[in-house]
């Protein structure tokens, strides 16, 4: 059912949280719904504000006193929570000019979706009479982990030693001491706290997950007995919508030309998304690593994102030189089609989770270097569930990733995952098409909106 440039329905009001892997499914979500037929309102914080041009055809209301001259974004689990505090008034103000700006008109608001960190909607959301809708935007296997969190503490099982850190985590397979998604930024306390916010819905009517019904059948099922309203996959969001960037920072679209003069799944690229931070010597192993494996590399690195550096002005000298053409450094990427593009035979990830579906949903198989949090389950189930990944495990060293390189791209080994990835891409193809396991969800997601 496709509406695009006929006569709208109501209006869904959405609600990202700000940050790059936040937004991304959140504005992919509005387009599909945009093309089902509704209006579309994105509220948004002003940190980390969503360019509105790149979607001309949704309202977008800024949030007052949210940008981070108003919140300090340093720590993230403190700045969730400051950021929900600043929110609330805001929000409330929001909404009530946007309900005054479409009074008489047909294009009231239906609802409203948010992202599950942009919880202070809920309760507005409520007061207002509005129903509300959570997007989560981790897999359901990852918020499943994080849940069980609490019971592993009640346990005495965490905070772990490091003895345990290969064992298997109790009722968690295939998940190990050490892919639980446990934070970096804070201490055990204050993460569960926010924890335990986001995972509660008190009023929300559904829950949507940017996932896929054959890469998470199980998960699926239990999480359908832990909460008591319709759950949602309509994964892989960036396959069902139409395509429009996100991005933050400025895609560096030379690359695809670099990428059209490397031979057939020859290139390796590299990319830690839009959060995760490395110090200089782990760029300098990661530089002479990529250049050893004497194999085609794309390499982002996002400015700032090297502790104590503006970019790669710190990499050695005589690197450049060594590695002439082969190699191509860029500061964001157009990802996808880069994914997408046939000279990529592998990707080297922190694994955030839109990375991973994107991956999977071009066959190309993973190197796995999670950083933090959900991307380590993200990690584990790319190498030892879905098998179209190896996990880099201990330190980035040259060797290790000279190694890892060459396995996935010049071995055997990286051929049969390139194999087993073909078909995973298939299957999740399938699940989006008519009668598809996603298609379907999403058809009842918005039977649910028309009848509010
Ligand atoms: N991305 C991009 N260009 C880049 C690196 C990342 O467009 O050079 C996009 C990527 O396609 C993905 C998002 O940024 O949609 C990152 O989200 P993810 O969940 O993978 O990781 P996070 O940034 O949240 O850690």
């Amino acid at each position: 059912m496709k509406k695009e440039g006929r006569r709208r329905l109501r209006r869904v009001v959405l609600v990202p949280a700000p940050f790059q892997g936040h937004i991304n499914p959140m504005l992919q979500l509005g387009r599909i719904l945009y093309s089902n037929g509704f209006s579309i309102t994105v509220v948004h914080a002003q940190y980390n504000s969503p360019n509105p041009s790149t979607h001309p055809d949704f309202s977008f209301i800024p949030l007052p006193d949210t940008s981070s001259d108003h919140i300090s974004t340093g720590d993230l689990v403190a700045f969730v929570l400051e950021l929900n505090a600043k929110c609330k008034a805001g929000f409330r103000e929001c909404l009530a000019a946007e309900a005054m700006r479409q009074q008489g008109s047909d294009d009231g608001i239906a609802c409203i979706i948010y992202d599950d960190y942009m919880y202070f909607t809920q309760e507005t959301a409520k007061d207002m009479n509005l129903p509300s809708i959570i997007l989560r935007t981790i897999s359901v296997s990852s918020f499943l982990a994080r849940n069980a969190l609490f019971q592993l503490k009640a346990e005495g099982h965490i905070p772990f030693p490091e003895s345990k850190t290969h064992d298997p985590a109790p009722e968690l397979y295939p998940l190990r001491f050490k892919d639980l998604p446990l934070s970096i930024f804070t201490n055990l306390e204050n993460f569960l706290q926010v924890v335990s916010i986001v995972s509660d819905n008190k009023t929300s009517l559904a829950i949507i997950h940017n996932t896929i019904d054959c890469l998470e059948n199980s998960s699926l099922a239990k999480i359908r007995q832990q909460y008591q309203v319709p759950i949602f996959p309509i994964g892989p969001m960036h396959r069902i919508a139409s395509a429009s960037s996100s991005s933050l920072l400025e895609e560096d679209i030379s690359c695809l030309a670099w990428l059209d003069k490397q031979s057939c799944n020859s290139v390796i690229y590299v990319s830690l998304g839009s959060i995760a931070f490395m110090d200089v010597k782990d760029l300098v192993e990661m530089a002479w690593g990529l250049a050893n494996s004497q194999q085609p590399f794309l390499w982002v690195v996002r400015p700032g994102s090297i502790r104590g550096a503006e970019w790669i002005e710190v990499l050695p000298q005589g690197f450049k030189e060594s590695i002439g053409e082969r190699g191509y450094i860029v500061k964001w990427a157009p990802q996808q089609e880069v994914l997408a593009h046939g000279a990529v035979g592998g990707f080297l990830s922190h694994c955030g989770w839109n990375s991973t579906l994107e991956s999977i949903c071009e066959g190309v198989p993973m190197i796995c270097i999670p950083c933090f949090g959900d991307q380590r389950v993200n990690a584990r189930y790319v190498s030892h569930i879905w098998r179209v990944g190896l996990e880099l495990e201990g330190k980035l060293e040259r060797g290790e990733i000279e190694r890892v390189v060459r396995r996935l791209i010049v071995d055997e080994e990286g051929n049969e995952m390139r194999k087993r990835g073909k078909i995973l891409k298939e299957r999740v193809e399938l699940c989006t098409r008519d009668g598809g396991s996603s298609n379907n969800s999403l058809n009842k997601l918005i039977e649910l909106i028309m009848s509010f």
